[in-house]
């Protein structure tokens, strides 16, 4: 078991220009915790984890686990095991061959080897295919197996680069579940990708967003989602995205498409500019026959079940698209026209309308 820092650590890629995949990362990840990176495609998070492997060079700054400066450190030598997208699970090895294999090559004892498969096969529910070829197991085995080759070596950090992706979406949840359970019953250090932000959101203690290689904030789901440090992590965290929308700075407070949200003096003040960037959540919106708001045209009805998502658009000159959610019981109909307000004016995200700070 082992903690892990980021320091400063970057990574360029030659070309014209050069691209700074990874841009002083600092980051430090605590003994036991699973700590997720997340971020849209080509924000630097492959780059990040290979870093801390030992695969990709560290161009600036420097990375340590459990206290020991790895920055040159070859992959061999940083006591990390990492469970790849692809699996890369040896064709002609046995499932039990395959799990064993490290601990093959660091000469332990044959029967050290097999209590150790034998265990982990145990918690991965892979007893009764310890025999079989890959070939011969489904999606969801063969990633079990690319876990359980992992945990046979006991190391100080796994390192998992979106090992989820090749299943379909209900394995994807059942297994994200027991990724999730299996890692706190082991508590190692745990280092995720993924860019699926509801991945990130059930499985992380906390959850680091990257965007064009910057680090955006670092923190719980909880706090990812009700306190984003800026627009981007606001629209990138939550399914459905956060409405953001510019609004217009009055005496009485920021007016968006007949709403009046009340904004405090502090916030006022902080503000130079005459328009404010507001983001309200879903939730946060409800339907209205009595109260003042926002006319929508429904477009479109979303039904989840409980809950249901109104998607709507204004009927201003540049039309905004905003989203409800509503009681799926009592959802509107394409083409209605309804009013959406505000729940709770005080729950909504201010943000500047050119940094998105
Ligand atoms: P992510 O994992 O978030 O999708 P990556 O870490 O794979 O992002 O990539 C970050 C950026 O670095 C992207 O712009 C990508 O094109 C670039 N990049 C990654 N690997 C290489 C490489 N080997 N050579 C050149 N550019 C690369």
């Amino acid at each position: 078991m082992a903690d892990v820092a980021y320091r400063g650590a970057s990574r360029v890629f030659a070309g014209t220009p050069p691209v700074k995949a990874v841009d002083q990362l600092d980051l430090e990840i605590s003994d036991g915790e699973f700590l997720v990176l997340v971020g849209p495609s080509g924000s630097g998070k492959s780059t990040a984890l290979r870093m801390l492997a030992g695969l990709e060079d560290i161009d600036e700054g420097a990375i340590q686990i459990g206290g020991r400066d790895v920055t040159h450190t070859p992959p061999k030598g940083r006591d990390i095991a990492m469970v790849f997208q692809s699996y890369a699970l040896y064709p002609h090895m046995t499932v039990a061959e395959n799990m064993g294999f490290a601990l093959k090559l660091r000469r332990i004892p044959k029967d050290q080897i097999k209590a150790k498969v034998d265990e982990a096969a145990r918690m991965l529910d892979l007893t009764p295919y310890l025999d079989r070829k890959p070939k011969a197991l489904s999606g969801g085995q063969r990633q079990r197996v690319a876990m359980g080759r992992a945990i046979v070596r006991e190391p100080s950090v796994f390192l998992m680069d979106e090992p989820l992706s090749n299943l379909d979406a209900k394995l994807r949840v059942e297994t994200r579940a027991n990724i999730a359970a299996l890692q706190q019953r082991l508590d190692t250090t745990t280092i995720y990708v993924t860019h699926d932000q509801v991945e990130a959101m059930t499985m992380g203690h906390r959850v680091a967003v990257l965007k064009d290689g910057l680090l955006q904030q670092c923190d719980t789901p909880r706090t990812l989602y009700d306190a984003p440090a800026n627009a981007f992590v606001a629209g990138f965290m939550g399914s459905p995205a956060m409405n953001l929308k510019t609004a217009t700075l009055h005496p009485d407070g920021a007016h968006l498409d007949g709403l009046t949200i009340p904004l405090t003096t502090t916030t006022r003040t902080t503000l130079d500019t005459d328009t404010i960037t507001i983001g309200i959540r879903p939730e946060n919106l409800h339907l209205t026959t009595t109260e003042p708001g926002i006319t929508l045209t429904v477009d479109l009805v979303e039904e989840l079940g409980a809950d249901a998502y109104v998607y709507g658009t204004t009927t201003a000159d540049t039309p905004e698209r905003f989203i409800v959610r509503v009681d799926s019981r009592t959802p509107p109909t394409i083409g209605q026209q309804v009013t959406a307000t505000l729940t709770t004016p005080d729950h909504t995200h201010l943000f500047h309308p050119t940094t998105g700070n």
